[in-house]
């Protein structure tokens, strides 16, 4: 972590500021925290790999355990999850090895890690209405200098859409150490990941941020109010107004795999004390989207069109920027590589293909995946031609010539680096 990063974070227990306690072990460089204990007044918390680690759950307090004794690489293994010999070690060498890519990694974590469907990510149409909305909101309240928390944000997947919005790197929070970690290294790189127990206070200052969001998890969040409460603490008080922004919130009346512990449209706005916020049904949404754009956030969605949405997207701000249609940004040079995307499988061979074409053919991982994702047919086509030529260029750095429709069409999606 970055030692700057300090100014930021408050004991979520005591709301002490944090600081590096340095009569026990510790690990620094000139600007970071590799391993180490930070102090607050009523108690200590572990930087377990360069992630501070602002929660009491069990893993927590052994790992913390382990960094006192000056076993850091122990650890990192128990926040890993990872306590058995064998796996552990076979893990620290996926891991310990540049060319690992972030599907070896999910791989070496075995079969308890919820990571499965992480790899499909960047195609599916929760993916997509939240890229569009995050970085539509981020670059309307942000102004290129104030920090965006994605909470509950797992692997960083739309973390990624906040980097380079602003100077001050985008922080993803969230419970599992393992996905943090992940995004730092493929998904995100640049943000600054934390450990965070999202059913208790935020481990924040006031008005640390401008943009507070949590896309696709609100829904498992239990203690709703005060995760409310929290966004709305951590963008309070600045000049210019911030946002709150929860995206794919399942709806109570509307049946949704992965269901939660959802409530109605006027329940969620009822959580809002000191902002108002806007509702959204997320089928319009997606259809600006889909559609090109623009994204149309100045629409105001009836009760009809919001209790038959199995998910909205909730935004609360006084930034005037914010309610307002907004352009989709073209194609931009790759953040990572253009690559195909991983829901498609290349025959090279057989009917038509062959020559100088290969046939890219749309499957998906499982039926539990198509039945939860299987919108993503309204833009992905179940089979495509594409010239050899194309392919050969690729990975590529940016989506030129035929590789501009391929990327518009998301058959070729910009990937972060030794993804797949
Ligand atoms: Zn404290």
């Amino acid at each position: 972590m970055r030692i700057d990063s300090l100014s930021i974070l408050r004991c979520p227990y005591c709301g002490g500021r944090l600081n590096l306690v340095d009569s026990l072990f510790h690990r620094v460089s000139d600007d970071e925290i590799h391993d180490g204990i930070l102090g607050c007044h009523c108690c200590i918390f572990p930087v377990v790999d360069g992630i501070p680690v602002l929660h009491l759950q069990p893993p927590a307090t052994a790992a913390r355990d382990h960094v006192q004794a000056g076993r850091p690489e122990l650890a990192r293994r128990v926040m890993f999850g990872l306590e058995d010999g064998v796996l552990s070690e076979a893990f620290d060498a996926v891991a310990a090895s540049p060319a690992s890519t972030y599907r070896d990694i999910v791989e070496a974590l075995g079969p308890t890690f919820e990571g499965g469907y992480f790899l499909y990510r960047f195609s599916d149409p929760t993916y997509v209405v939240a890229q569009a909305v995050v970085r539509a909101t981020a670059a309307a309240v942000l102004g290129g200098t104030r920090r965006a928390i994605d909470l509950c944000g797992g692997s960083g997947h739309v973390t990624r859409s906040l980097l380079g919005l602003s100077s001050p790197p985008p922080v993803l929070a969230d419970l599992y150490f393992a996905k943090v970690w992940l995004a730092r290294r493929f998904t995100a790189p640049g943000c600054e990941p934390v450990c965070v127990d999202g059913n208790a206070p935020l481990p924040f200052a006031r008005g640390a941020f401008g943009l507070a969001m949590c896309t696709d998890a609100f829904m498992f969040i239990w203690t709703k109010r005060q995760f409310v409460g929290e966004m709305a603490r951590l963008i309070d008080g600045q000049q210019i107004p911030g946002a709150v922004l929860i995206g794919h919130a399942h709806n109570e009346r509307v049946w949704s795999p992965s269901h939660g512990n959802p409530l109605t449209p006027e329940a969620y706005a009822d959580l809002f004390e000191t902002l108002e916020p806007r509702l959204f049904a997320e089928a319009g949404l997606f259809q600006d989207v889909i559609g090109g754009g623009p994204l149309d956030l100045s629409r105001h969605d009836g009760a009809d069109a919001l209790d038959r949405d199995p998910a909205l997207t909730i935004i609360a701000t006084r930034h005037p920027g914010v309610f307002a249609p907004h352009t989709l940004p073209p194609l931009a040079p790759a953040l990572g590589e253009f690559r195909v995307n991983p829901l498609y499988a290349i025959d090279h061979g057989g009917d038509g293909a062959g020559g100088d074409h290969a046939r890219l053919r749309l499957r998906f991982p499982s039926d539990d995946y198509e039945q939860e994702y299987g919108a993503c047919r309204q833009y992905l086509p179940d089979e495509v031609m594409v010239a050899r030529s194309a392919l050969d260029a690729l990975p590529a750095a940016g989506a030129d010539g035929p590789l501009a429709d391929l990327a518009r069409r998301r058959i070729v999606l910009d990937l972060p680096k030794r993804y797949y």
